[in-house]
């Protein structure tokens, strides 16, 4: 937990922002969570963890981290609410379920290998991407059936 803690300081820090309670906190649950995070779930934990916060305030904090660089702002197709996760040199990709939106978090980066190849053929400088994987989880195939 400590470690925890001063990672998002440095962060915060590298990034020129002010640590403020709001901000740590919602940090913390981002860093948490192994999936990208909607500005309502993260209300919802914070809720939980009795921390008095506005959604209002958590979706401006989002939007300003966003724009910081510290945080990662994605919509996943068929959701109108965007998805929120800590910007971090090692990224996630995601399996997404277009029956329930459950995600589930993949090991692996599929496309480093092809992202070596595009900047010698296209001499094209990548600086990132963006995958995530759609179709059914195991449970929502069964009730398919
Ligand atoms: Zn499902
Ligand atoms: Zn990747």
């Amino acid at each position: 937990m400590q470690e925890n803690k001063s990672d998002i300081d440095d962060l915060l820090l590298k990034e020129g922002v002010k640590r403020t309670k709001h901000r740590i906190a919602i940090l913390e649950i981002l860093e948490q969570s192994e999936t990208p995070l909607t500005a309502d779930e993260i209300f919802l934990i914070l809720k939980e963890n009795n921390t008095s916060i506005w959604l209002s305030t958590i979706y401006r904090t989002l939007e300003m981290l966003t724009e910081k660089e510290v945080v990662r702002k994605s919509t996943i197709m068929g959701e109108d609410k965007a998805r929120y996760e800590i910007k971090q040199d090692a990224h996630k990709h995601c399996f997404v379920c277009v029956t329930c939106h459950k995600m589930i978090p993949l090991m692996d980066c599929p496309l480093e290998e092809f992202e070596e190849k595009l900047k010698d053929k296209m001499d094209f400088d990548v600086t990132g991407h963006n995958l995530e994987i759609y179709g059914y989880c195991h449970d929502c195939k069964l009730m398919k059936r």
